[in-house]
């Protein structure tokens, strides 16, 4: 069996590729960074077996004509996620949207080997805020087009978040369009994770080029972060591997055709994330944020994670492990 993977030298692309490796598939990823790609055949040593192609324009479908060709499955993983945006169209949106259609068509033209596209969604496009009701647990039924419209609303002033919350919930509305319109041979699935934490595998020369996700908790012991927050809306966790295995699950399982998926572990807030790394690593109590600790604090479960469980079967790791594990990966940025 053999995938592609967009973006594989991505966070998440990273642990997708190295379990469809550990799992005997042969794996083709795209990439726009030749040192990034040299790190990953190093670090998984897996000869003809694993491929890297040069997308660096993923907007253009032709950058995706040789790259789908022969394989089985493909997961699109490739989109931005930062907040720093000068334009939310330029920055976010458009590469979003284009990237998934540009990918989706080139494999209904030019690849009638693939049987499943999985695209790596988000819960951003999910989380329709819900003022009235302090206690709404999300199902995959939900869909936030409310980003979208403050976008067309403010324009270049809108701040960062939002315009990354509207390129996910668009590029998905935009993938679904896509099947539905043109009937492809192949099926679709998608998932929704929610913040993602668990070690990086990826290429990360310095603390600055960290994927956001990642960036979030090592915030916790660069001393950038004066105090912690109690825990705010739609802070949910799941582990980088758990996102993986729910990716591999979703291109194979009969059952997850035509699905979304949201992947949660559960909640966090910066009381958990904190008291998580003082107990895996003591020696970095003395980092830590000083103010507003509150170990009583409980985090109310806003997701309903029963249909990945269900269908996907996932088992999600901790929040302990995952931080953890994160912090593992990481520390040699800590100076
Ligand atoms: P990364 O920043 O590590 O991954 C982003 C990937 O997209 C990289 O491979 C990057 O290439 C590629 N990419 C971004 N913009 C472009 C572009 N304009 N042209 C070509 N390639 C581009 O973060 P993650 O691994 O976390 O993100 C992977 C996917 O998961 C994204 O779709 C993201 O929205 C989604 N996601 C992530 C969550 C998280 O908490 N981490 C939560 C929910 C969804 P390069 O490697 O060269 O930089």
């Amino acid at each position: 069996q053999k995938a592609l993977i967009t973006g594989v030298t991505s966070y998440i692309g990273a642990h997708i590729a190295q379990k469809l490796l550990q799992q005997g598939w042969s794996v083709r990823g795209t990439v726009r960074n030749q040192a990034k790609a040299r790190w990953l055949h190093d670090t998984f040593k897996a000869g003809s077996r694993f491929e890297t192609v040069e997308a660096v324009d993923i907007q253009k479908k032709d950058s995706f004509a040789e790259a789908v060709k022969g394989v089985d499955v493909v997961f699109h993983v490739a989109s931005p996620f930062f907040f720093d945006i000068k334009d939310p169209y330029e920055d976010l949106i458009h590469p979003a949207i284009n990237g998934t259609t540009a990918l989706l068509a080139a494999v209904h033209e030019n690849a009638p080997s693939v049987k499943r596209v999985v695209v790596t969604s988000s819960y951003a496009a999910n989380m329709k805020p819900h003022p009235e009701n302090p206690n709404y647990v999300y199902t995959e039924e939900e869909w936030n087009d409310d980003a979208f419209e403050q976008v067309k609303k403010e324009g270049k002033n809108v701040p960062g978040i939002i315009a990354y919350i509207a390129s996910k919930n668009e590029a998905e509305r935009a993938a679904w369009r896509f099947v539905e319109q043109n009937k492809p041979k192949f099926e679709l699935a998608v998932i929704n994770p929610v913040y993602v934490f668990g070690p990086a595998i990826h290429h990360v020369a310095k603390a600055e080029e960290l994927n956001t996700s990642v960036a979030l908790v090592y915030a916790f012991l660069n001393g950038s972060k004066p105090s912690l927050a109690p825990k705010g809306p739609h802070t949910n966790y799941v582990d980088v591997r758990d996102v993986a295995e729910a990716h591999i699950k979703a291109a194979t399982l009969p059952e997850a055709a035509g699905q979304r998926f949201i992947l949660s572990g559960g909640p966090f807030s910066d009381n958990l994330i904190a008291a998580a790394i003082k107990k895996a690593y003591p020696q970095f109590a003395d980092r830590l944020p000083k103010e507003g600790w509150n170990e009583k604090e409980v985090a109310k479960t806003e997701i309903d994670n029963s249909k990945s469980r269900k269908v996907l079967g996932i088992d999600y790791i901790s929040l302990d492990k995952s931080i953890a594990d994160t912090v593992e990966s990481i520390k040699q940025f800590v100076q």
